[in-house]
């Protein structure tokens, strides 16, 4: 199996399809992988192989590793465009995320006031008050929504709880009030004999729908890259990405594909 396990708490700079040069921020384990989540396309693999008996990184160990690394790239002459929390796991399921949030935010605006802060997150947590508020104060608030199919939802991203609804996501997503951008993975193939298809009209039409309701700033689809823990899965074509792309402008929203 070839997946993916990040260094932790910084690991990169990598240049990201999504976001340019981008320095990331791993706030799980770097043996293994934490997550709310086990989508079945994860580049970490699926939670079963990775579990780790590791602590998180602590606030005063991210702040100190990511100030080194600032230090030493200022030192070199190269600043990253962004600072990206994503990694092994799901970000925001750190009980210290929004403290390290404002440390990151501190240290960007001393050492590299032009770089913008990002969170890659599957939004599981937005409903709890001290997540939506670290997010109001990020640059790009960047928030997995893959369908607006529960049943889609249960088979593909498989949420740790079961009290997960995309009604209930939606809801929550609304609050941001636009500061909030959508990534959403189309793909094909088969999982546990089932069709996980997602560029259907069956799935693009609800999800559309969803999407105009929440009122994105932005839209971002991709497709499978690296690697997935299952064998089966496809990628979805240039042609459907480009095509979903020009459904999403039409609703008035920005929307950009990575192949
Ligand atoms: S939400 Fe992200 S890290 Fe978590 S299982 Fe899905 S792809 Fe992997």
């Amino acid at each position: 199996m070839s997946t993916v396990l990040y260094p932790s708490p910084i690991f990169g700079p990598v240049h990201s399809r999504r976001l340019g040069v981008s320095l990331g921020i791993n706030l799980m384990p770097n043996d293994g992988k934490l997550c709310s989540f086990d989508c079945i396309y994860c580049e970490c693999g699926f939670n079963k192989d990775f579990r780790t008996s590791t602590r998180r990184p602590s606030r005063e160990e991210v702040r100190r590793a990511l100030e080194n690394v600032l230090q030493k790239m200022t030192s070199d002459g190269i600043l990253p465009d962004v600072l990206t929390f994503a990694g092994n796991g799901e970000p925001t399921a750190h009980p210290q995320f929004k403290e390290i949030i404002e440390d990151t935010i501190a240290l960007r605006d001393a050492y590299c006031p032009n770089s913008h802060v990002s969170v890659l997150t599957n939004a599981t947590f937005i409903s709890r008050q001290n997540v939506f508020d670290a997010l109001m104060k990020v640059d790009n608030n960047i928030l997995k929504l893959d369908t607006a199919d529960d049943a889609y939802i249960k088979l593909v991203n498989r949420p740790a709880s079961t009290d997960y609804t995309v009604q209930g996501q939606v809801a929550n997503m609304k609050k941001f009030n636009g500061h909030c951008i959508i990534q959403t993975m189309f793909m094909k193939g088969i999982f546990n004999g089932k069709d996980v298809n997602n560029v259907k009209p069956e799935y693009i039409e609800p999800w559309l729908r969803a999407v105009a309701e929440i009122k994105p700033r932005q839209v971002m689809i991709y497709t499978i890259d690296r690697e997935t823990p299952d064998k089966e899965l496809r990628k979805a074509s240039k042609e459907e990405l480009d095509d979903i792309v020009r459904q999403i402008e039409s609703l008035g929203i920005r929307a950009t594909a990575s192949y």
